[in-house]
């Protein structure tokens, strides 16, 4: 089969590669559209560790069943599915209580690190566990569906605390997953939903797409800005797609009494913490790592056209000209912000 491999950091060479065979409990998926993630650009330097040459990326996928291994009772070929980008091992504590984002031996697809290589969905088929497929709705397309994965990462942060119905949310930094938050929360029946950004044209997308207010967080008054919309109170629920120390000061100080932090994007290795604010304002912080299993429902949202999918692919390309587009994202040319590659 022909695979866009890793073959340098930086080089990625369309080649012929061995395609890989299904075994028990296994399925070849032929890919009909793979997105790129943030993780796959940033990667492909050397500089996180976890693309390590050669490998073939790509997590965040669709298509259509064409084998299936021995011992495969749910699904056949002809299906039309997504997958869970993470390998999950359904035996330790966490995958028992249904946390399998936090599976002790957890590998996800196309990554490859010092402890494992797992071949990804940059390739014409890609070979997965029947237990992390996702059968798809008639109406949702191939391309949508390749957009599921990082959905399902803003559905499993928007998730962890609850909203008030009719309360308000913050989401900081509207970049595919920040996205995902503003139009979830709406979904959910969040009143007021404030994104904030330091891109004009990000903002302007987030309130095309259910933001009731885009903040610059560059302008020094974007905190007074911020409060002034929720009649000087706060939020109920701030959301940190980003991950460094002003946003996470930002919704700290923008969160109303007894309301909830959610941190999602992780940026920033350490941070200096205001212990006091969080304490005297009776906040709650929670971590949201990845997600576990919400793609039904987020199938569910794109299916009922609660969330707008397609406003967030910046463009299309074939997989065989996969080096020369993924150097344009990482560049930052053209806008290009969430890109699908076709095999
Ligand atoms: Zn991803
Ligand atoms: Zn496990």
């Amino acid at each position: 089969m022909k695979a866009l491999v890793l073959e340098a950091y930086n080089h990625f060479v369309y080649r012929d590669v061995e395609t890989p065979v299904p075994g028990p409990g296994e399925v070849r998926v032929k890919v009909m559209a793979c997105s790129v993630c943030g993780s796959d650009v940033k990667g492909m330097d050397g500089s996180t560790g976890r693309r390590q040459p050669p490998i073939i990326m790509g997590h965040e996928a669709s298509g259509v069943i064409e084998s299936v291994g021995q011992n495969v009772t749910g699904f056949q070929p002809g299906d039309r599915v997504t997958f869970d980008s993470t390998i999950y091992c359904n035996e330790c504590e966490m995958c028992r209580k249904g946390m399998v984002n936090l599976c002790d031996h957890r590998e996800v697809i196309g990554v490859s690190c010092d402890d494992y290589r797992h071949h990804g969905a940059m390739a014409e088929f890609v070979v997965v566990p029947e237990y992390v497929l996702y059968r798809l709705p008639d109406s949702v397309t191939f391309q949508q569906a390749s957009m599921v994965e990082p959905m399902s990462v803003a559905y499993h942060g928007v998730t962890r605390c609850e909203v008030p119905v009719g309360g308000t949310a913050m989401v900081v930094g509207v970049g595919t997953i920040g996205l995902f938050a503003v139009q979830i929360l709406k979904s959910l029946g969040v009143s007021k939903v404030i994104a904030v950004d330091i891109s004009d044209r990000r903002l302007d997308m987030a309130k095309k797409n259910g933001a009731d207010a885009g903040i610059d967080s560059r302008d020094p008054q974007a905190e007074a800005q911020i409060l002034a919309l929720t009649d000087g109170k706060g939020v109920d629920a701030a959301y940190d797609a980003t991950g460094i120390e002003s946003t996470f000061l930002l919704c700290l100080h923008t969160t109303r009494l007894n309301g909830s932090v959610v941190l999602i994007g992780n940026i920033a290795r350490n941070m200096s913490f205001p212990l006091q604010h969080v304490v005297t304002h009776q906040l709650s912080l929670f971590g949201s790592c990845a997600s576990a299993g919400e793609y039904d429902r987020c199938l569910e949202l794109i299916a009922a056209g609660k969330v707008n999918v397609d406003a967030m692919i910046s463009g299309s390309f074939p997989l065989s000209e996969g080096d020369k587009w993924m150097h344009k994202v990482y560049n930052r040319e053209d806008g290009l912000d969430k890109i699908l590659l076709i095999p």
